[in-house]
């Protein structure tokens, strides 16, 4: 997609704002922690720490290894995915104001998802870190 095209999204309180450019690779994250967190599988979407212009307080804590999650300090909601020293940052997928232009790539860590739902978008299925990292 386009480089220059800007994305935008929130938590649900609205305390927290952000937009991004060059957001791609829409990964959806079977693992356990994703699934306790979010209630369900992450969806996220990633793009250079230097494209996000983030307002509102964030209250970070450990979710997977070093990874973090993100969420707003005053209403919980999940927004933001990273790992520490990466150039990239991950936003939530379902915080984006609209998601035009992002397309989905594939399922990861599937051997720990939930056995209440199947997988059935045709999409590319990885047993842990899909080939290539996300
Ligand atoms: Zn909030
Ligand atoms: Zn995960």
């Amino acid at each position: 997609m386009a480089d220059s095209v800007q994305h935008s999204g929130r938590c649900l309180c609205g305390t927290v704002n952000y937009r991004a450019l060059g957001l791609r690779d829409v990964w959806f994250c079977h693992c356990t922690q994703c699934r306790k967190v979010t209630g369900h599988y992450l969806a996220a979407c990633r793009t250079e720490r230097e494209r996000f212009d983030i307002s509102g307080a964030i209250s970070w804590s450990g979710h997977s290894g070093t990874s973090q999650l993100g969420r707003c300090a005053r209403c919980a909601s999940p927004l933001f995915w990273q790992q520490p020293g990466s150039p990239t940052l991950s936003v939530l997928a379902g915080s984006l104001d609209h998601a035009a232009g992002l397309d989905p790539l594939g399922h990861a860590f599937v051997g720990e998802k939930g056995d209440y739902y199947a997988i059935a978008d045709g999409l590319p299925q990885f047993t842990g870190t899909p080939t290539g990292g996300f």
